[in-house]
């Protein structure tokens, strides 16, 4: 005989399955605020975030958006609602927060940005204990606290209480600091023009690199929510004012960072701008250098350039789904030393297991004093690989199908970490994947020799096209 609880149960369980939809996507929670969701949106989730939690002390920071501070102040509401601690840090870049929750000793942390996005979006990342960003599997008990309205209610007694953190940012530049060869970067007066990108790192990045003995020109330093100057996205072809400035400047190297700081892109004395896994092979090599041995992690999408390089010290690569907390969570649990992305993320173990644009910049400039070349000789000694880029709409009704259908036409070695990755021959690769957020497949591709490479591209473009017409989509 079932009893009436277990009904109850059953029930509601039936309910979250129905209900299962994710809100937690590649990084975090992100939404137009007002428009996806409203602010009791966002006091309900922090609420499920807190009752995630139980208890102890919550650190929260946020990015230079206009919406940011509303937002802060409404998971802050959330959290203290169920009985947690709160200590706000307010404005900080991304890996800064993540870097002072671990050394400043709080239980987690919740931070308020959008990344690279435009200014109309914001959203949520949590973090553990260690100030990385929470599991996969934690994130989904947070939905199914948020699904079942199951959150913790604090009485006036046990409601949480509010402090304001100070110590985050001078804790993050003194991390950094500690990490790197402070006489032998200083020695160099290295001259280095910083594209800020109207985003937090404004507030550690040039002190960091004064801190070094560096000339330090900055452009779009001033933090606005519009990122007026040249969006939140550093990419090749948002950097040519970085580029300019380098060239006029006669600087010895160029960095763009996104707007919560936790993505850098370089560019060379030139001014010739690199990808991310490109101009981070050349900070893996360093790094490695000291450490030969040492286990790699990176994505799925990243270039074979990190292969190469590992090969000359004997180390691994791990590859993940494209995601920074599924490279975070890889190096935590195999105890990798580096991490890398192809967007300019590049995380370094020692300091913290997060993308951190300061630590790579910090990292970037011991490896050019020390090995005592330019950027763009130590570029240069990589060898040279093409990648190309690009998406078709796809209802997400239909991705499953479709992405089957394009399986049928894989020939030879197949990877599907995530996505579907065909290797072609021994240095050409496609790697088709369904994008976790829109209606999209993402297709990339890589070649040591670029005439295959768009030969790779048109040949896939047809047959992903093909088989959303098949599947009744296009
Ligand atoms: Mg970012």
């Amino acid at each position: 005989m079932i009893s009436q609880l277990t009904v109850k149960y059953l029930i509601k369980n039936i309910i979250v399955v129905i209900n299962a939809r994710r809100f937690f996507g590649t990084n975090g929670i992100r939404f137009k605020p007002g428009i996806d969701f409203s602010l009791d949106f966002v006091i309900e989730m922090s609420e499920a975030i807190g009752t995630y939690f139980s208890k102890g002390s919550i650190l929260i920071g946020y990015d230079g958006r206009n919406t940011s501070p509303m937002i802060a102040k409404a998971v802050m509401a959330g959290l203290m609602s169920v009985g947690l601690q709160v200590g706000e840090a307010g404005l900080s870049p991304t890996p800064a927060l993540q870097y002072a929750i671990s050394k400043l000793g709080y239980n987690g942390g919740v931070m308020i940005t959008a990344s690279h996005n435009p200014p109309e979006y914001n959203g949520i990342k949590v973090m553990g204990q260690d100030g990385v960003e929470i599991s996969r599997e934690d994130e989904v008990k947070i939905e199914r606290i948020f699904l079942e309205k199951s959150m913790r209610r604090a009485d006036w007694r046990t409601v949480g209480t509010y402090q304001q953190e100070t110590k985050v940012l001078s804790t993050y530049i003194q991390g950094i600091l500690s990490q790197v060869d402070i006489d032998l970067i200083s020695s160099k007066r290295f001259k280095i023009v910083l594209d800020l990108g109207n985003g937090v790192q404004s507030l550690a990045a040039p002190y960091i690199l004064e801190k070094l003995n560096c000339e330090v020109i900055t452009i779009n330093s001033d933090i606005n929510g519009e990122f007026s100057g040249r969006g939140a996205e550093p990419t090749l072809e948002t950097l040519i004012g970085l580029s300019k400035a380098v060239k006029a400047y006669n600087a010895d190297l160029g960095v763009g960072y996104d707007g919560d700081g936790d993505r850098s892109i370089f560019c060379d004395e030139n001014g010739v701008i690199y990808t991310g896994d490109r101009s981070g092979a050349v900070i893996m090599d360093y790094v490695l250098s000291k450490k030969p041995g040492s286990l790699v992690v990176t994505t799925v999408s990243t270039s074979q350039i990190i292969d190469y390089v590992a090969n000359r010290y004997g180390s691994k690569v791990l590859r993940t789904r494209v995601g920074s907390v599924d490279v975070s969570r890889k190096m935590i649990e195999t105890k990798a030393l580096f991490g890398i992305e192809e967007n300019g993320g590049c995380f370094y173990a020692p300091h913290i297991p997060v993308r951190d644009g300061a630590m790579s910049t910090a990292l970037m400039l011991e490896c050019i004093a020390k090995r005592n070349q330019k950027f763009s000789e130590l570029i240069k000694d990589l060898p040279q690989f093409y990648q190309k880029k690009t998406k078709f709409t796809c209802p997400n009704e239909l991705k499953t199908r479709v992405m089957n259908l394009i399986e049928r036409y894989s020939e030879g070695e197949v990877e599907k970490i995530d996505g579907i990755k065909l290797w072609i021959d021994k240095s050409s690769w496609i790697l088709l994947r369904p994008s976790g957020t829109e209606p999209l497949i993402r297709v990339f591709a890589e070649s040591d020799d670029e005439k295959k490479l768009e030969e790779i591209i048109s040949r896939f473009s047809f047959i992903v096209e093909d088989s959303i017409k098949k599947c009744g989509g296009g």
